[in-house]
């Protein structure tokens, strides 16, 4: 690594980035603190992505003006942050965030405030430039293009990284993931993203060092997993997890479930539902970490469900219990919120009435709120299930064709033995080792009718 205190300068000719791929915003902000007689440079992720090639979600700001210089400057200035101050520049939607440079060493030692197991505790000291480059992650992130001469200063040999398309972390890696572990998933999900490589000296200590993850709080893993999987690069993100051995550390019971998948439709179906995730972020088009969920976790419901089912629980309650405890043990290591885990659950409880075509249940069944994502999850499966052909189609007809068709429909499948419930696990869980062992399906207990039966939203079978 080139000695941090000499940087290197790619003048503006020698590098691709150009003011009109800057915000207007980030502009402004450059320019006013400049002009008021400080240092200010773009920095981070906006700078790696604008040498990538690729127009940058957000763009932050580094100056050597602390938080309360920066508001004097602009009046349209707030202050966050309590440990270390950072200051948001606010023009209508956009917001640009300016720190002021910070260095990790706070004791005067050269030293860097850690605990003894090494993971940092204190990152909130002003500092150099220098030390500002040096406490980032990746070579790539840590460049940083200059208002004043339009260059991009590089003290990690980030520049050629980037060109190279490479990401690799500054100094030693052990270190730096003891210090945060969630390092090794940002390392999986910027090369999923940008389609960079690893360095092989950043990548080969993460097998053996992602148990740390399980230290990390699970408010911040589930950020981290929206930003694996619901940024348009989730099956990349996936395979990246899956080939650093990252998965059974981020969702254990699923990484199981699909070890003991011998036929592999599990892991078909997985991929299957991160693609169509990315296609429609492509097209612009919802998503949610409900509809995520139910497909990322799909591999552990099965393969509890078919546990418990060969147990000799009737499957009704299988499949309640079955989704409470994947649910229950998956939020020990991400915190998946209520609003999404309750859906995630509805769209699994759902599946099974899709067999259900006796006319009173099809009205149910199409009026339930989560109706059509669960419709969407039963088209995920029928890709590597072609048995749930014929209840595909009979959904799809419901809906496009309205009641006569749904009725008529009903008949049709009844009398084609098509509506047959008591249904035994789903096919794709019968493709687990225990599924192998489950034996045929228990007659269904009749649960006692609601009063209220038959209005639109009731909902008395799940
Ligand atoms: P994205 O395009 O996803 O926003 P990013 O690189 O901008 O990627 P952020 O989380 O926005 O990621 O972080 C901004 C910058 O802060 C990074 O470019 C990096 O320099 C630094 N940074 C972020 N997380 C860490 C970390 N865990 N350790 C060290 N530096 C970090
Ligand atoms: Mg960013």
């Amino acid at each position: 690594m080139p000695d941090p205190a000499v940087p290197l300068v790619i003048p503006r000719e020698a590098h691709p980035i150009s003011r009109r791929n800057i915000s207007p915003a980030a502009l402004k902000v450059l320019y006013g603190l400049r002009d008021a007689g400080y240092q200010s440079f773009l920095v981070g992720g906006a700078v790696r992505d604008l040498l990538a090639g690729r127009q940058p979600k957000d763009f932050d700001v580094a100056t050597n003006a602390t938080p309360e210089q920066v508001r004097e400057v602009f009046r349209n200035c707030r202050l966050i942050g309590r440990r270390f101050r950072l200051a948001h520049v606010v023009f209508g939607r956009e917001i640009i965030e300016v720190a002021t440079f910070r260095a990790n060493d706070d004791d005067g030692s050269g030293g860097r405030a850690a605990e003894d197991d090494g993971r940092l505790l204190r990152d909130n000291v002003y500092g150099t430039i220098e030390e500002d480059a040096v406490r980032r992650d990746f070579t790539a992130n840590a460049l940083y293009y200059a208002i004043e001469d339009f260059s991009v200063r590089d003290y990690v040999g980030g520049f050629e990284d980037v060109m190279a398309r490479r990401l690799r972390l500054i100094g030693n890696p052990e270190t730096r993931y003891r210090e945060d572990p969630v390092r090794m998933l940002r390392a999986v999900r910027l090369a999923a993203k940008l389609g960079f490589s690893i360095d092989p000296g950043s990548s080969a200590p993460i097998p053996a060092m992602a148990p740390l993850i399980a230290g990390a709080a699970p408010a911040r893993l589930f950020d981290e997993s929206l930003k694996l999987f619901l940024a348009g690069h989730a099956e990349a993100s996936f395979l990246g997890l899956e080939a650093h051995a990252l998965l059974p550390v981020l969702l254990p019971e699923t990484a199981e479930a699909l070890r003991t998948n011998r036929s592999g439709s599990l892991r078909t179906m997985v991929l299957e539902g991160l693609r169509n995730t990315d296609q429609r972020i492509a097209e612009d088009r919802p998503v949610t970490p409900a509809f995520l969920y139910a497909v990322l976790l799909w591999p552990a419901y099965c393969r509890e469900l078919a546990r418990l089912q060969a147990q000799g629980l009737d499957p009704v309650a299988a499949q309640q219990r079955a989704a409470d405890r994947v649910t229950l043990h998956q939020a020990q290591r991400i915190a998946l919120p209520r609003r999404f885990s309750l859906p995630m659950q509805e769209i699994w409880m759902l599946q099974p009435r899709f067999s259900l075509r006796q006319k009173k249940r099809v009205f149910r069944t199409l009026a339930h709120p989560r109706f059509r994502a669960a419709f969407d999850f039963l088209e995920l499966r029928a890709r590597v299930a072609p048995e749930l052909g014929a209840d595909l189609q009979f959904w799809r007809e419901a809906q496009l064709q309205g009641p006569a068709a749904v009725t008529a429909g009903a008949v049709h499948a009844e009398a084609a033995g098509g509506a047959a419930w008591p249904e035994p696990a789903p096919p794709d869980v019968e493709a687990t080792e225990a599924g192998e062992e489950t034996g045929p399906a228990r007659r269904r207990r009749r649960r006692p009718r609601r009063r209220r039966s038959g209005g639109a939203g009731g909902d008395d079978a799940s």
